[in-house]
């Protein structure tokens, strides 16, 4: 089946593959990699390997740290109010979807948090426009959400506001496309869309932003711990980091960043041709700038037809369609792992529904 999933979602199969392969005995030490200690040689590879590959992928300079942590993207959210901006001190935030509401609501308790932009009572349909953007004087930083995933909104380019650190939660378009990482000072995800597995987040974070005191926190809220103790301050999720790191091996293997890219420009172009060239019986509201490529929401003209037509696609074997509980509809999630194929089937299934229910 192809898995439209937006998360957990659908890993390569290549990577299931290996995973299974490997999964009684890891390379022969007569173990699995589950059963290993993380302080071990043999993981201790798996998370060098892990990190100079993302690297790689990613193209992240040297004066970036990396963390592989648990707690997901949502306790990053919160993490960043800790870690980067004073008591008392502003942080701005655009809010263009629910991910970008969840990261304000994180950091509420600690910091005063400008809403420098919503595009809430539009229906978070589109981005407002730059110059409608209220940022503040001093901002500790500015925090948005570069692809919301329940949405389908997604920035076009990297905000531009000046000397303000950016902080930007990348865990739905994450490396699915090339990235200019020295423009920001903070990008977080967690890995269960376009990285692997639930269970692991990763943190790229300017060394230079971790000179700066925060909050009081415990040592395990503070991401300079984090660093020293080289994402091991505590256990680590092995078999999540080790799985994410046959991800980006299949990803270098498949021709990188550049190559996703294309393929996902080609996979969303293609869905939204059929919803827009569907003559009304199917529809996304987003504004076509600002439109997702790796989360399609679309709505069917009559929600009678929502239930034979989630049905049908999945005896297509087309699963994982129904849209977030928050919008209603349907959504189709794809990430670097869907192939080409996938989207092609259900663009083909669409136009045949259509047909026959129309
Ligand atoms: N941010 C975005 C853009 C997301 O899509 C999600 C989850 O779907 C989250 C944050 C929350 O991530 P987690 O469940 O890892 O905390």
């Amino acid at each position: 089946a192809f898995n439209f999933s937006a998360g957990p979602a659908t890993l390569p199969e290549p990577v299931l593959q290996q995973a299974q392969a490997e999964l009684l005995d890891w390379h022969g030490v007569g173990a699995s990699i589950v059963e290993l200690s993380h302080r071990g040689p043999e993981f201790m590879q798996v998370a060098a390997e892990a990190e100079a590959d993302l690297r790689t992928l990613m193209a992240i300079p040297d004066d970036y740290a990396m963390l592989f942590l648990q707690g997901g993207a949502t306790a990053q959210q919160a993490l960043i109010a800790l870690n980067f901006a004073a008591p008392g001190q502003t942080v701005d935030y655009l809010v263009t979807g629910h991910w970008g509401k969840t990261a304000l609501k994180q950091v509420q308790p600690y910091v005063a948090a400008n809403v420098a932009a919503n595009g809430e009572p539009g229906g978070f349909r589109d981005i407002p426009a730059r110059e409608s953007w209220k940022l503040s004087q001093d901002a500790a930083y500015l925090h948005y959400t570069a692809n919301e995933t329940i949405h389908g909104v997604e920035f076009g380019e990297i905000p531009d506001v000046g000397d303000v650190p950016l902080i930007a939660d990348f865990s739905s378009s994450i490396a699915s496309e090339p990235l200019d990482v020295s423009k920001f000072g903070v990008i977080y995800a967690g890995a269960q869309k376009n990285l692997g597995p639930v269970g692991v987040s990763v943190v790229i974070v300017r060394r230079e932003l971790l000179e700066r005191a925060g909050q009081p926190r415990a040592e395990i809220f503070d991401y300079r711990a984090h660093v020293k103790g080289e994402s091991m301050l505590n256990t680590p999720p092995t078999w999540n980091w080790y799985l994410a790191g046959l991800v980006f091996k299949w990803m270098l293997a498949e021709g990188g960043v550049a190559e996703f890219a294309q393929r996902n420009a080609r996979k969303s172009a293609l869905l939204y041709q059929v919803i827009d060239n569907s003559g009304g019986y199917y529809r996304n509201e987003v504004a076509a700038a600002v439109r997702s490529r790796m989360n399609v929401p679309f709505f069917l003209h009559d929600e009678a037809l929502d239930k034979p037509f989630l049905a049908e696609a999945q005896a297509a074997g087309l699963i994982s369609l129904k849209g977030h509980r928050a919008l209603g509809g349907m959504r189709a999630s794809i990430y670097n792992a869907m192939p080409e194929e996938g989207v092609q089937a259900l663009a083909a299934f669409m136009r045949d529904f259509q047909q026959r229910h129309g």
